[in-house]
């Protein structure tokens, strides 16, 4: 079965065989979404997937890392530590406006793509401000951003 990315699951069959499962994402899983917030990263995420009733899974997401972004003050890249929790809701079924938007829903084969999802719990958990530690910014870029050029 073809998958877009490591983060795509089965939750149904992952509940009976593997519902405990460790993801590695690497530069390449940040340069294949679509977005240039995050420029790169080396991030493990730990999934324990569960099933809460009939076609209802609940997803529970353990993220850890490292992720490359641009640093506000000097425009060079910085490596920002991310460490975060969250709970993603799957249904096994077609997608029901009515239920809400926080509850995601499995493709006609019964997989789902998490990647976006993921990407998202790690962008929410960077911190607003994101600079080098003082005096560690690019000095030219910096300068000339602060208009002392
Ligand atoms: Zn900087």
């Amino acid at each position: 079965m073809y998958s877009d990315s490591t983060l795509t699951i089965n939750p149904s069959k992952a509940v009976q065989t593997s519902p405990l499962l460790t993801v590695n994402l690497q530069d390449a899983f940040f340069k294949a979404l679509d977005q240039d917030e995050v420029l790169g990263g080396d991030v493990e995420v730990n999934l324990a997937i569960s099933s809460q009733g009939a076609s209802f899974y609940e997803v529970k997401l353990q993220i850890k890392g490292d992720v490359t972004v641009v640093c506000d003050r000097c425009l060079d890249p910085v490596n920002v530590s991310v460490a975060c929790e969250d709970v993603v809701k799957v249904k096994d079924d077609d997608a029901d406006e009515t239920q809400g938007t926080d509850l995601l829903y499995t493709e006609v084969d019964g997989s789902i793509d998490l990647g976006w999802t993921v990407y998202e719990v790690i962008i929410t958990a960077l911190p607003p401000r994101r600079i080098h530690l003082e005096g560690q910014c690019n000095p030219d870029t910096a300068k000339y951003i602060a208009g002392e050029a």
